[in-house]
């Protein structure tokens, strides 16, 4: 273990100079062809090589490609930099190696708490054993509906594990043209069939329009389909909407269907002052699906899904006939029985520490921090004759678009082109999408570490890609 203490010490050196210089890096820059062949085209090694030559490999040729989002002008979709306590204890985590799907360990027994804390945070009610930890909120998405399907099928009197979904009439869902794509991916993957995925239109703000959603409903319902869910969006991808979850709460109690939220992003965001309103409703969802690898920082990968019943998941997913069930832990079993995960990492203990660190009072001056920042940048898009706002700001992300005077036409092309071109200059990093039918530019808010001079930056970097780009 000398090996390992030497190189460690030498390890955590080199990740605190990194993470304390990061700023004066460059955001992005483009891996050079020689540590591009490196990186994808080593061999193997016959013998084995020492700890101290690891660590020097990362430093050389590694740590100088980061994907970017550690750095404080880093905007592009939505990622956080690492949490310092999630980094800290990440290696411990490695050191226990436990798998965490389930027994009679640290690993598992601390996720209990991680997820109780996790809903009271997002305004959640919790039962213990409502909810676990996933890779991300792909997997909790996954878990959520898996969840709404076996519920359904039950209803009807039929069990959808058991009998697949032939010879039974198409259960559809409902999300909105601004949900994210794991909705769909999720659907796709649980033999809904894409084409039983309503796309339910949204209003001015980029909500989910529910006369819409109530019209599709009772269409598909008549036309002998079997409505069955109701996916709303916590903080959207694209402009960090917020849909109206009360009012769809009320449909899906009206027409009996399971109401999932997609808060991956945004479920935090009840915590920022003035916030709560906005998401009323979101305590009525059967599942909610939220990413403690977004906003809060916990390092890659921590996503969660809670649950309003947890004997849904476990009813979706238990191959332990009830009778076996190992009561143990308290009857709830183990962690495995509530998704797809048999080997599961020791994801509570990074979200532990970054949550023990920041305090709830951490997190709420973070999500508020970020929030102001958005608004900041919203209101110097406003007030430059330059740029244009896309969508109001509802949470910490900036729809907004380069407007170059009023050359039509080419505004779309050239805000294509823009984000590449940004990232290419290195000084600050954002990404694009289409909103409203048109190309857009976002900026998305998770680093306390941002200034209002970062925001600064980032408006004349994207001048002068622009200006590039037209050149
Ligand atoms: C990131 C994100 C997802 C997908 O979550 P992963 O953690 O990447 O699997 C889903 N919905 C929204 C709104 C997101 O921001």
């Amino acid at each position: 273990m000398d090996d390992l203490r030497r190189a460690g010490a030498a390890a955590v050196d080199v990740t605190a100079d990194y993470l304390a210089g990061v700023r004066e890096q460059r955001v992005w820059q483009p891996v050079a062809e020689e540590d591009r062949a490196w990186l994808t085209g080593q061999d193997l090694p016959t013998v084995g090589r020492s700890l101290d030559e690891l660590v020097h490999d990362v430093r050389v040729r590694m740590l100088p490609y980061p994907m970017g989002n550690g750095h404080p002008r880093f905007f592009g979709w939505v990622n956080s930099p690492p949490s310092p306590a999630g980094v800290l204890v990440a290696s411990m985590a490695a050191a226990l190696n436990p798998s965490c799907a389930g027994g009679e360990h640290a690993g598992a027994l601390l996720e209990y708490a991680v997820v109780r804390w996790l809903a009271d945070l997002a305004g959640y009610p919790h039962t213990a054993g409502g909810g676990l930890l996933t890779s991300g909120a792909s997997m909790a998405t996954i878990i959520g509906l898996a969840s709404a399907r076996q519920r359904a099928a039950r209803q009807d009197g039929w069990d959808a594990r058991e009998e697949g979904l032939c010879g039974q009439p198409p259960m559809v869902m409902y999300v909105s043209a601004e949900g994210h794509s794991c909705l769909r991916k999720a659907a796709e993957l649980l033999g809904l069939g894409a084409r039983h995925v309503r796309v339910v239109p949204v209003d001015g703000r980029f909500r989910m329009d529910v006369d819409a959603l109530r019209a599709l409903i009772a269409q598909d319902a008549k036309a002998g389909l079997r409505p069955f869910c109701v996916a709303a969006s916590a903080g959207t991808v694209n402009t960090g909407a917020v849909d109206p979850l009360e009012e769809i709460a009320d449909v899906a109690a009206d027409r009996g269907l399971w109401f999932h939220v997609d808060g991956a992003y945004g479920a935090l965001g009840v915590l920022a002052d003035g916030a709560a309103a906005a998401y009323a409703g979101i305590e009525r969802a059967d599942s909610l699906a939220l990413d403690p690898h977004k906003w809060l920082g916990v390092p890659v990968d921590c996503g969660c899904v809670l649950l309003r019943d947890r004997a849904s998941s476990r009813d979706a997913f238990s191959l332990v006939p009830a009778y076996l069930r190992d009561d143990s832990a308290a009857g709830l079993g183990w962690f495995s029985e509530y998704g797809p995960e048999q080997t599961r990492p020791f994801r509570a203990l990074r979200a532990w520490a970054t949550m023990s660190y920041l305090g709830r009072d951490g997190i709420v001056r973070l999500v508020n921090q970020t929030v102001r920042l958005a608004h900041t940048l919203a209101a110097m898009i406003e007030a430059a004759d330059d740029f244009e706002l896309l969508a109001p700001v509802t949470t910490s992300i900036v729809a907004f678009r380069y407007r170059l005077g009023n050359r039509d036409g080419r505004v779309d092309d050239l805000n294509r082109a823009i984000p590449a071109a940004v990232q290419q200059r290195g000084r600050a990093f954002l990404t694009g999408t289409r909103i409203g039918g048109m190309e857009a530019l976002r900026a998305c808010f998770l680093n306390p570490a941002t200034t209002t001079e970062d925001l600064s930056i980032l408006l004349n970097e994207t001048r002068m890609a622009a200006a590039e780009i037209a050149a």
